[in-house]
């Protein structure tokens, strides 16, 4: 498995797909089997513990879910990833053979949990994506990348998902692409995916700002998929279905080297 996480990670474009929450293993399993049915994308993501804005809503399934997708692997071959917020949540992954984790938005805006998840990491051989904060502070973007860096950690990727503000908007998150495009110049080494998922909030969007993200050589994709989006615990309104998902990424016009 070690083999095609690095194939994913370097070959462009990396595309993460899956559903926003793992929910139940039969959602998962048929979620992770439809997409790999496509053959589009070379990753599977899902939130097993989500930081919700408030309380009372779902609040991820937990490590219940992580032989799900120990399972979704198994049955696909295609490496998994996962959101981490805290020391235990990456000692569950790794106990669990998550291929890669990444750090959250609301995390990265949190120095003492990015130390944490840091300090969980030092010694561990595996790739972290670090999404930028919700707030549009490059300074902690680099300060949670340089974090993990001196943890030991490797392979760092970026994840760009938008940066929110007061009042409803056109995206959910603004994708304020000048600073995207300023941390990938910053952090040549790394790479950076952009997540249209976040920064839209809703489907009808979606596509147009994959292609902008390509158009502006990122290098790859981190798109929700879910086989019931309408019904889908957490993030309905920006959830598609793996087939849609597969007809998006066949539609982007993707530049030349990259395919
Ligand atoms: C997610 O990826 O489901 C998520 C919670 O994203 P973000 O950290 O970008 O809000
Ligand atoms: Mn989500």
């Amino acid at each position: 498995m070690k083999e095609k996480v690095q194939e994913a990670w370097s070959k462009k474009p990396l595309i993460i797909g899956g559903p926003c929450s793992a929910e139940t293993e039969d959602q998962l399993v048929s979620t992770a089997q439809r997409l790999a049915a496509t053959g589009k994308i070379n990753m599977l993501r899902a939130g097993i513990w989500k930081p919700r804005t408030k309380p009372g809503m779902f609040e991820g399934i937990g490590a219940k879910g992580l032989p799900w997708l120990q399972k979704a692997k198994a049955l696909t071959g295609l490496p998994t990833t996962v959101e981490v917020a805290t020391g235990k949540q990456v000692e569950d992954a790794l106990n669990f053979e998550v291929d890669v984790l990444w750090i959250g938005a609301r995390t990265t805006v949190n120095p003492f949990s990015v130390q944490e998840v840091a300090d969980a990491l030092r010694g561990v051989d595996i790739p972290v994506l670090i999404k930028n904060p919700i707030n549009p502070d490059l300074e902690l973007w680099s300060g949670a990348v340089e974090r993990v860096a001196r943890a030991g950690i490797k392979q760092i990727g970026l994840i760009h998902r938008g940066f929110s503000s007061y009042g409803n908007t056109e995206y959910r998150n603004a994708p304020m692409w000048h600073l995207a495009i300023e941390m990938k110049r910053r952090n040549p080494d790394q790479i950076i995916i952009n997540d249209p998922s976040h920064i839209c909030g809703r489907r009808d969007i979606l596509q147009e700002t994959a292609q902008k993200a390509i158009d502006l050589d990122f290098d790859g994709l981190m798109i929700e998929s879910h086989i019931d989006p309408d019904n889908a615990w957490s993030d309905a309104k920006q959830q598609v279905t793996p087939e849609r998902l597969a007809e998006m990424l066949s539609s982007i016009i993707w530049r030349k080297e990259d395919v």
